[in-house]
């Protein structure tokens, strides 16, 4: 079928950047045909960064371009091995995805549509290149929670039930099947680069890493220094966006180096989880037995990884250059972590120790007392009135906080409301509705949208919870 050149979705500008690059990097592939194409989600939220306007883009606008997958060509499976629970795998790469194209935002941001659940490529190692329904669902759900909370994330652009019948050991099978466009700043990942070293090619990792810092790494200065710049502001990208999951609550679950964007943008959402209440050991992946990605770890792991990085670029950077830039991520990530903190009790610009008492004296409560996570900031920031700061047992008055520090942390909160001026309660409030959430995503809550999928073909529920995540 010849496609519609009236599609929108079609007639996007199109660069082929990465294409460019050359086929070291990448195998071109064809997309599965798929028996069936119901479009179950489309984010409309995402289309004016595009440029186009929700009400002209048709749903069968999406369903040509996104399910069928007619027109735009060539769809570039990309190369890339990684480290996986600590072993170099090198026969990885996008095994049921490709890069569909990129495409430059209104705010000039080049963004990568990429799929997932399009059908096989060179590396699907005997996997059948599908997603199931109900990982697609959880993917949307992921983005769209974590953009609320303010996590630099990728996101869903579409999600289409293709009609087959699917065979997983983690799902009660035959399950259903979707594929899925996923909106990213890059799809190059940490593994993409160690890809490159593995194969003793530092001349296509200097040709990569020049790609990166042009088209991701724009707020560089053009110096000489280039590379070791590009690595001092990946530590301090990843360390903040670790510090953004931990606050949010997020356990991602499989943080090997090929889910690590070399641009610090959180994504790939499979057996991700949030904390029900804050527990570090908490983890997400049925599989990941020992624990290595568990919520506590992760801010040890992203910085291991990100040590994992330095054998690419060290034919490119000293390794005395690099080990500096790493020293750096604990810091990076203790202020950042504290900033975000304190931005869900609704506290900006507090010194570095009293931040770190507050931090620290919260931390306490939510471990001592298990109450839910997500339902204590939900709760400040609900009954948040400003004669918290005039009487300390005020504060959360209608809650039973179990903990022996509650007073002591409550002392502290209204010690630290009481030194904000009046005139500025309204900001805390503010503060409080931007970084908290009254729908948290907990299992149980992502089960029961899913149940009514499976069980009656329901997807209300489904419908409310994304209006509920994407309105706050
Ligand atoms: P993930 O766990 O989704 O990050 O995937 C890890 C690797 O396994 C990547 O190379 C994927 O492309 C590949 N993979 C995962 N599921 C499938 C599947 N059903 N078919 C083919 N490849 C897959
Ligand atoms: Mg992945």
């Amino acid at each position: 079928m010849t496609p519609n050149r009236d599609n929108p979705l079609l007639n996007l500008d199109y660069e082929p950047a990465l294409e460019n690059l050359g086929d070291d990097y990448y195998d071109q592939v064809a997309a599965a045909e798929f028996p069936q194409h119901i479009l179950r989600f489309r984010n409309d939220q995402l289309l004016p960064q595009l440029g186009l306007n929700p009400d002209l883009v048709e749903d069968g606008h999406f369903i040509e371009a996104f399910g069928k997958f007619q027109g735009i060509r060539p769809f570039l499976a990309l190369r890339y091995h990684g480290y996986q629970f600590g072993e170099y795998n090198p026969f990885l790469g996008d095994g049921r995805g490709f890069l569909y194209g990129q495409v430059r935002g209104v705010d000039g941001t080049l963004y990568d549509f990429g799929t997932k659940g399009s059908g096989q490529t060179p590396y699907s190692r005997g996997g059948d290149g599908r997603l199931t329904l109900k990982g697609g669902v959880r993917e949307v759900l992921a983005a769209e929670a974590l953009q609320a909370l303010g996590v630099t994330t990728s996101r869903c652009l579409s999600l289409v039930e293709t009609g087959e019948s699917l065979w997983r050991g983690d799902e009660p099978s035959p399950t259903r099947s979707s594929v899925m466009i996923r909106m990213s700043r890059s799809h190059i990942r940490f593994g993409t680069f160690e890809r490159l070293y593995y194969l003793k090619r530092p001349d296509l990792i200097k040709k990569l890493l020049d790609f990166v810092i042009d088209i991701y790494y724009q707020n560089l200065p053009d110096s000489s220094d280039r590379y070791v710049l590009f690595y001092q502001e990946l530590v301090k990208r990843v360390a903040n966006l670790v510090a953004q999951w931990m606050a949010a609550g997020f356990c991602h679950g499989v943080l090997n180096t090929d889910n690590m964007s070399i641009t610090g943008e959180s994504f790939d959402y499979g057996p991700y989880g949030f904390i029900p209440t804050y527990d570090p050991q908490f983890t997400s992946a049925y599989f990941d037995y020992g624990g290595r990605y568990s919520y506590g770890n992760q801010p040890l792991i992203c910085r291991v990884n990100l040590e994992m990085l330095q054998l690419p670029l060290m034919t490119l950077i000293s390794p005395r250059q690099l080990e500096a830039a790493l020293n750096q991520f604990d810091d990076y990530y203790a202020a950042a972590y504290r900033e975000s903190m304190l931005k869900k009790l609704g506290i900006e610009g507090l010194n570095i120790a009293e931040g770190n008492e507050l931090l620290d004296k919260t931390l306490e409560v939510l471990k001592t007392s298990q109450i839910g996570y997500h339902e204590f900031f939900a709760a400040l920031t609900d009954q948040f009135n400003w004669g918290w700061r005039e009487d300390s047992s005020t504060i959360l008055e209608n809650s039973t906080i179990p903990s022996a520090d509650w007073e002591t942390w409550r002392q502290l909160y209204y010690q630290v409301l009481s030194k904000i001026p009046q005139e500025k309660m309204d900001e805390v409030s503010h503060c409080l509705h931007q970084y908290n959430t009254q729908t948290p995503l907990l299992r149980p809550i992502i089960e029961s949208v899913w149940e009514a999928i499976t069980s009656e073909n329901n997807w209300q529920p489904f419908e409310e919870l994304v209006n509920k995540l994407q309105k706050k």
